[in-house]
């Protein structure tokens, strides 16, 4: 079933205009539309599926973030840069919170490969992930269970130095009670990071809707440097700092040409990733993706 959205997610405003409708290339085929607001400019898929009917846009061998298949050119490479960058995300919580170890909450951990690089650091570690093979494969990597759901734990108010949401927020249906729990079980002087699609990019506007990261219907907000402040502003959470995510525009390029093109093509999807990042090389807000820090107003 799918629920229309009345009010902007950001802003709570009721006029939306026609943005892009891109296809689920990965999935169903089906298309969906995205709108934006025209009082504040956030993006958002709307109508989306519902929360009881995401699932089904989740089940295909294609959707590759949350398994560990091995097989496939793509899924090998996909496995080899990912490795790389779990170790620059491990290197990132250590300088922003100041700590070597602490304690740390990875909110939709997927199968838990950066917690287990976190765990083998020393981190006290947790997680949270809805969907139940990721999660099963993530317990029995990380040897400990984890929960389904933020709002079923006991985890104590302010207990946690970093809590990260790699590639999560734009898939949250409950956006604004989630955002106040995790804000809730941050520490006072605790650093919150959260790792989105830009589609204020170059290289969004080069793939229009052909661009990956849209991955409509399972990315249900389309977050900008100019919009994600506007959201977490609501619960007095400010952006520290704006990080380029360069491992990330490789993926996204190749499987933007590949949306494009129907063809899966490395070495120019090498190129456009490495073109992508060389336009925002000089300011990290033109990142396909950006890693946002952020901290408790003060
Ligand atoms: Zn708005």
């Amino acid at each position: 079933m799918l629920e229309n959205l009345s009010n902007c997610p950001v802003c709570d405003n009721t006029y939306f205009s026609p943005f892009l409708v891109c296809e689920d290339y990965t999935v169903s085929q089906e298309k969906f539309q995205i709108v934006v607001c025209e009082k504040c400019n956030f993006k958002f898929t709307n109508p989306r599926p519902d929360a009881q009917n995401i699932a089904q846009y989740y089940h295909s061998d294609n959707y590759i973030s949350h398994s560990n298949t091995k097989k496939g050119m793509l899924a090998k490479i996909y496995q080899k840069v990912r490795k790389i960058s779990l170790q620059s995300k491990l290197k990132h919580i250590q300088k922003e919170s100041g700590l070597e170890k602490g304690s740390i909450l990875d909110y939709g951990c997927g199968t838990g490969d950066f917690l287990k690089i976190c765990q083998e650091n020393n981190w006290e570690i947790k997680g949270i992930e809805p969907e139940e093979i990721a999660r099963k494969q993530a317990e029995n990597l990380l040897q400990t269970s984890l929960k389904e759901n933020i709002f079923e734990t006991d985890f104590e108010n302010q207990s946690f130095d970093v809590i990260t949401l790699w590639h999560v927020l734009e898939h949250i249906h409950l956006l604004d009670e989630t955002i106040q729990k995790l804000v809730s079980l941050l520490k006072s002087n605790g650093i919150l990071l959260i790792a989105v699609p830009n589609c204020a990019s170059a290289d969004a506007q080069k793939w229009k809707e052909h661009w990956a990261a849209y991955d409509v219907p399972r990315h249900l907000y389309h977050f900008t440097p100019q919009t994600l402040p506007l959201l977490l502003k609501k619960y007095s959470i400010k952006i520290d700092k704006y990080m380029a995510m360069p491992y990330d525009s490789y993926y996204i390029s190749l499987l933007s040409r590949k949306n494009k093109t129907g063809k899966l093509n490395f070495l120019n999807g090498f190129f456009d990733g490495f073109q992508s990042n060389q336009w925002a090389k000089n300011n990290s807000l033109n990142f396909s993706s950006v890693l946002y820090v952020c901290r408790r107003e003060r």
